[in-house]
């Protein structure tokens, strides 16, 4: 059986920004389950309305309309239960200059009223690899150094949900790496529920086991990773002939690019055309075939199809 870490019914969130300008709509009636254990991934363009939903969750927006359970307790009803069950990384890199690392974790899990006994700030510090700096003014932090201090904040009171609202944007490669690893870590070792929100498609479908992606405060699909990538029926047979190919081959339905190595990739659509077709086009150009293998469509595929309609 598996338990809901997040439940929630015809969210609605309407921004007033006063003063004669229009309301904004950005989230329109939105259901939602999420697994407990899961690495899940909210993806969407810009201004769809993720950070909104996030902010919610974590008790930062209030909602205008709809109900939200965090590990089964109501918001509105137990709003300390259901806060004290999450943690959040934000965005912005908002720290107090003048708090080091350990004194910023301290400060934090006094506000979630942990108690002395139960906390672990030299565990967490190990963790997001800052136990060099516990002591260092937050100011003479480099931005990685404060963004996996951020992360260590959203862990102090223990939650059993972590939301990193785009952990990954515009850092650097290792720092994606290790924040990865620590969201791994985290899911596997401690059997947190992980939600992410990124805009890095290549993120999502390394990291999240289920995804949904929203558009203009819209649900526009939920499924698992593996089912999204499988939803479109586009795939690429990647050929390396044997002999260099003069003039590609071509024919109704099978669009064919040569790649900068001499490989051939033909995109095919698989209810039209099967793979069998595309190998005897080859077959029919005298092409003789030294390797070959198939690319599925990416998430960057679905999430165009999906997304570019309302544009
Ligand atoms: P995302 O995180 O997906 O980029 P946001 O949730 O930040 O999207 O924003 C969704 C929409 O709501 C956008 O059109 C944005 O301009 C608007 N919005 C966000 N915050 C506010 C606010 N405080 N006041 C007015 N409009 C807002
Ligand atoms: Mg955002």
């Amino acid at each position: 059986m598996t338990q809901t870490a997040i439940e929630i019914r015809g969210l609605q969130k309407t921004y007033r920004s006063g003063r004669g300008a229009p309301e904004k709509h950005a989230l329109k009636g939105i259901d939602l389950d999420i697994p407990a254990g899961s690495v899940f991934g909210l993806l969407g363009p810009n201004g769809a309305g993720k950070s909104t939903m996030i902010n919610i969750l974590a008790g930062l927006v209030l909602k205008s309309a709809g109900q939200v359970k965090i590990w089964d307790f109501d918001q509105d009803i137990n709003p300390r239960q259901s806060r004290a069950a999450i943690g959040v990384m934000p965005q912005e890199l908002n720290l107090d200059p003048f708090f080091t690392p350990r004194g910023a974790l301290e400060v934090q899990a006094g506000l979630y009223g942990v108690p002395k006994s139960q906390r672990t700030s030299d565990e967490i510090l190990r963790l997001v690899g800052l136990e060099d700096k516990a002591e260092a003014y937050a100011r003479t932090l480099s931005g990685g150094m404060r963004r996996r201090l951020l992360l260590g904040k959203a862990l102090v009171h223990h939650p059993q949900i972590l939301v990193l609202d785009e952990p990954t944007a515009g850092v650097d490669i290792e720092l994606r790496q290790m924040l990865w690893e620590n969201m791994r870590k985290l899911n596997r070792e401690r059997g947190m529920t992980i939600i992410l929100t990124t805009h890095y498609l290549e993120e999502a479908e390394e990291m999240c086991d289920e995804i949904a992606i929203i558009d203009h405060g819209e649900m526009v699909a939920r499924d698992s990773t593996a089912n999204l990538l499988g939803q479109l029926d586009t795939k690429t047979m990647i050929v390396m002939p044997e002999a260099p190919v003069g003039t590609l081959p071509y024919a109704p339905g099978v669009e064919v690019n040569q790649r900068e190595d001499g490989t051939l990739a033909m995109s095919y659509h698989a209810n039209d055309t099967s793979a069998e077709d595309v190998l005897e086009l080859l077959r029919q150009k005298g092409i003789r075939i030294r390797d070959v293998k198939t690319e599925q469509a990416s998430l960057e595929d679905v999430f165009l199809s999906l997304t570019k309609s309302s544009a």
